[in-house]
């Protein structure tokens, strides 16, 4: 057999991974061959990722089902589209490969206005918004998409609210926002909250139940435990359905009008983790509740001829896998030495603590006057993505006294990340640094605390508060992966797209299997604009669809 050079083989890759564009990445999974030229049995060559190699098609198929408007994924995005769809009309039907819908967090929806925001004379910069959106996202996301984004969302959350109200829902809006010249948020986040649904099902997949809920009302069909794993096509390359594994064996959708992947993000796909976004796998945990997100969207799509957006991808990344709150008190490593500005943002906070620290996690350190600090804090910083999440209520005083109450309720039942002591010597012990350079890094920090200047990190002097009154506090800050919010190549309708902009004929990708509306990294400043593209994009192409 021919040798096969790790040049030829990317350049065969290249060719026969119709339309598969992950510019800037290398490395793929070996494999061997038999004999070389060079007389080398079995020399380790390069082979192909999963996402390269389209598997033989299924054929033992059980039965075959008819509908027009096939969704596979039972998230935010998919519910969104299967609602939209059935109210416009259509026959939709979802398939979810879980026994259950999906939903993440507390179900914060962020979107550029809403006759909420409208009531409570809260008027958005879209200008700004989207500059920063662009900015966050290093200039390599698509403008245009990010407009629609910031055309529609109002539309969307208007909708949203006339199915969620009529079922008792509230809403809040946030107050302790971030003010912070470069970590600015906008009042974007509208959480949902009270009702019957919320009773049945709680908060985290609140949104999802109240659009299947919608969706069921105009007929749509919801079917769990079924899989989708390859995506039927005509000769012509047109997307015609789904194959789906189910306990009955496999089933055929047919979807005359189009095929919807909304099967989330790829954290629980090792390898495509370990190619499209590292960094994810440097975080102390997972935080995404959806063990079944993995990548089989992004797959399908690919074997179908779809192109991915470059790589690496964006991680949607919180300090709050251990502990939940850190503020922006001196953070140390492991080994007791400070080693980041902590006066930052989420995404911030976990790189810093990946990166600089080299480590897993770090503690926060603060004393007993952080309740106050925090309220002087909070109008040069704060916000919920500065991680005061649990920051609520309507003045600085309110937000602190949450957060006073998350430390309290820590130490009271989670001691493995939450730490108080009468001495900061007491508290080295307690988190297991070296304590004589912790003491160290206290007394350094004290030092610039008390000359109004932080020359080592440059941190707000706003920030600058000294460890001085026992008792003192840690705090274990975790980063945790939220979502990769990298995908397929979608146009400005999220119809997928070859690597030269050539739509596949009835397939379209929503929510994080989604790919171009970020890159690079997550932007913080429109708080909550995952579950608003969800939103945005499921209602766009179930109306788009319904409407054909
Ligand atoms: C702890 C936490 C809190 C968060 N809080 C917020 C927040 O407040 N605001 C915000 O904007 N974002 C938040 N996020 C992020 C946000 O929740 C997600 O980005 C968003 O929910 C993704 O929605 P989705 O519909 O794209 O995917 P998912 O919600 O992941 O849904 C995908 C669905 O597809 C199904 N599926 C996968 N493969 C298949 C298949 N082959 N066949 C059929 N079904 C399949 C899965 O089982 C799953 O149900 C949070 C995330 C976490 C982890």
């Amino acid at each position: 057999m021919k040798n096969i050079s790790r040049r030829d083989f990317l350049k065969g890759a290249a060719i026969g991974a119709a339309g598969l564009a992950v510019a800037g990445l290398t490395g793929c999974t070996t494999g061997t061959t038999g004999n070389t030229e060079n007389g080398n049995e079995n020399e380790a060559v390069s082979t192909k990722h999963s996402w390269e190699v389209k598997p033989a098609a299924i054929t033992d198929i059980a039965s075959t089902v008819d509908t027009e408007i096939l969704v596979i994924g039972g998230g935010y995005a998919g519910c969104a589209a299967a609602a939209a769809a059935a109210e416009k009309g259509a026959q939709v039907i979802l398939v979810e490969k879980d026994d259950k819908l999906h939903g993440n967090g507390v179900g914060g929806t962020g979107v550029m206005g809403s006759r909420i925001l409208d009531e409570a004379g809260i008027k958005l910069d879209k200008v700004d918004a989207q500059k920063r959106w662009v900015k966050t996202c290093g200039g390599r996301c698509r403008e245009s998409l990010v407009a629609s984004f910031m055309r529609e969302s109002e539309d969307a959350m208007n909708w949203l609210l006339d199915i969620a109200e009529p079922d008792g829902c509230g809403v809040l809006i946030t107050q302790n926002h971030s003010n912070d010249p470069v970590h600015k948020e906008d009042q974007t986040y509208h959480m949902l909250f009270g009702g019957t649904t919320y009773d049945e099902v709680g908060m985290t997949v609140l949104t999802p139940h109240l659009l299947r809920k919608h969706a069921e009302k105009f007929g749509a069909q919801f079917v769990y435990n079924t899989a989708a794993e390859q995506l039927v096509q005509d000769e012509t390359g047109k997307v015609t359905g789904a194959i789906c594994k189910t306990e009955e064996g496999y089933v055929q959708y047919n979807a005359s009008k189009g095929v919807v992947l909304a099967t989330g993000d790829i954290s629980y796909n090792a390898e495509m983790m370990e190619y499209f976004a590292p960094i994810g796998n440097e975080t102390m945990m997972k935080l995404n509740g959806a063990a079944t997100d993995t990548g089989d969207g992004h797959l399908m799509a690919a074997w179908a001829g779809a192109a991915f957006q470059e790589g690496p991808w964006p991680t949607m990344m919180h300090p709050q896998a251990a502990g939940m709150f850190s503020g922006a008190f001196l953070f140390v490593s492991p080994e007791g030495k400070r080693f980041m500005n902590e006066g930052t943002w989420v995404q911030g906070k976990c790189v810093g603590i990946m990166k600089q620290a080299k480590a897993k996690y770090a503690f926060s350190i603060f004393d007993k006057n952080f309740q106050q600090d925090v309220v002087n804090d909070l109008p040069y910083g704060g916000g919920m993505f500065w991680d005061s999440f649990r920051g609520l209520g309507t003045t600085y005083e309110d937000g602190a006294a949450s957060m006073a109450e998350t430390v309290a309720t820590g130490l009271e039942n989670d001691p493995n990340n939450y730490f108080q002591a009468d001495t900061l010597e007491e508290l080295a012990e307690k988190i297991g640094v070296d304590k004589e350079t912790f003491l160290a890094t206290c007394e350094r920090y004290n030092s610039m605390v008390e000359q109004g200047e932080d020359t080592d990190f440059y941190k707000d002097t706003a920030f600058l508060h000294p460890l001085k009154e026992a008792p003192f506090y840690a705090t274990r800050i975790g980063a945790g992966l939220l979502a990769v919010v990298g995908g397929v190549h979608v146009n400005d309708d999220y119809q997928c797209l070859t690597a030269d902009d050539q739509p596949i004929e009835g397939l379209y990708a929503i929510g994080n299997v989604s790919g171009d509306m970020y890159a690079y990294d997550y932007p913080i400043n429109v708080m909550g604009n995952s579950h608003g593209r969800c939103l945005v994009s499921g209602k766009h192409v179930g109306e788009l669809l319904a409407a054909l």
